[in-house]
């Protein structure tokens, strides 16, 4: 062999007497074959063999494994966000004229699919009431209604939904339930186990847990329908890197501790800020008066270390001048990490079915790993600067 040639055809190192306890990152675009007739029939390996990069590799099977099993799953199929996951969930069961019922507390961008992409392409969707009966989400169905979409605790204002008594109003009609556990994770609840027919992560939050990757999962315990859904994907021709899929399989090791620690420490947090002067409600699932809370104590084994903050009406500027004196909070979108973050949010644009009167504007909180005292100081300060001015009752 020449120079040229070496340069290109590694050696194999021997691998006898190697083990390593990380997951190795296996990148590929091309899968080679051992001969001819292996690549004529690459087909037949199915969507779990190999076949091309953007279908797997070593490395994103092990997460899918991991995940399916801590989801109570068979398969999992990883996409490049949680906003992909949920896409291709509804891109896989959804045919021009059927419909989706998605609640009110949706992760918004997910209305803004419905609406602007599957609407034009004859896809109905219309919004329910995520604490709503049973009776009256049945009394919502279409003829050709296919799918409701559940997410649970809501986006910003947390209500828990009850799982089991969606599925006693689409079984009986034989229409699928997804779920987005994306609060919870897998650890602290399991929609397969409540009946769902798909549970779906953003990994990007607490999965992967640092705030430097994108990933989404969506789980299945029925194989046809994992098959259905790698179609899609390879129709849309996404699939995600290995590189980032390693960082999330690095993720995933501390994930149980992370959620204990901002679990136990947001609770502590969201207990004490409830005298603030400027609090008018704070929403947090495992408080007695929490909205589905009962549902939260039967279908959950704990909470994570997001919360929400409903504020009093405030003088203009109050907001953005607290936000001011935050040294550890960061502003930002994207919990789940190590670093603290506190956004407020402003809801009655999100809301079209359940009512919103008064100031809208929460803070979401997400609690890291920082020193609690540090934090509590931080929050202290914050609402001390809030509350500047205030009539006391
Ligand atoms: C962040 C989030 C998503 C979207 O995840 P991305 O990876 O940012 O696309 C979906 N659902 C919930 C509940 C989320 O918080």
């Amino acid at each position: 062999m020449k120079d040229l040639s070496r340069c290109v055809h590694q050696p194999e190192p021997p691998m006898a007497g190697f083990r390593s306890l990380g997951v190795g990152t296996e990148r590929a675009s091309t899968i080679v074959f051992d001969n001819a007739k292996a690549y004529a029939e690459r087909s037949l390996r199915g969507p779990e063999g190999y076949t091309y990069g953007l279908h797997g590799t070593p490395t994103t099977k092990t997460l899918e494994r991991q995940l399916s099993a801590l989801e109570a799953g068979t398969h999992t199929v990883l996409v490049p966000s949680g906003q992909a996951a949920i896409a291709v969930i509804l891109l896989t069961v959804l045919m021009p004229g059927d419909h989706v019922l998605i609640p009110d507390t949706v992760y918004p961008p997910v209305r803004g699919f419905c609406r602007n992409y599957l609407e034009p392409r004859g896809i109905e969707h219309s919004v329910y009431d995520p604490l709503c009966s049973p009776d009256e989400l049945a009394g919502q169905f279409r003829p050709r209604t296919r799918l409701v979409w559940a997410e649970s605790p809501g986006s910003t204002t947390m209500e828990v939904q009850d799982l089991p008594a969606i599925l006693s109003a689409t079984r009986p009609r034989g229409v699928m339930v997804g779920c987005d556990n994306t609060w919870a994770t897998p650890l602290l609840c399991k929609p397969l186990a409540l009946g769902a027919d798909f549970a779906m992560e953003a990994l990007t939050k607490y999965v992967a847990g640092h705030s430097d990757l994108l990933m989404g999962s969506v789980s299945v315990t029925d194989a046809a329908l994992y098959r259905r859904l790698k179609d899609t994907m390879r129709m849309l021709g996404i699939g995600v890197s290995p590189d980032d899929v390693s960082l999330a399989l690095r993720g995933l090791q501390t994930l149980g501790l992370r959620l204990a620690h901002s679990g136990r420490v947001a609770l502590d947090f969201a207990a004490g800020l409830q005298s603030r002067e400027s609090v008018a409600r704070v929403l947090h699932p495992a408080l007695p008066d929490a909205a589905g809370h009962s549902a939260w104590r039967r279908d959950f084994s704990g909470a994570s270390g997001v919360f929400g903050v409903r504020l009093r009406e405030l003088a203009d500027g109050a907001i953005d001048a607290a936000c001011d004196t935050l040294r550890l909070f960061q502003l930002g979108a994207s919990w789940g990490g190590t670093h603290s973050l506190l956004v407020p949010m402003r809801i009655a644009n999100d809301r079209t079915v359940t009512p919103w009167n008064g100031n809208d504007t929460i803070l979401r909180i997400s609690v890291g790993l920082e020193d609690p005292d540090d934090l509590w100081a931080d929050l202290t300060a914050f609402f001390d600067r809030l509350e500047t001015g205030m009539a006391r009752p």
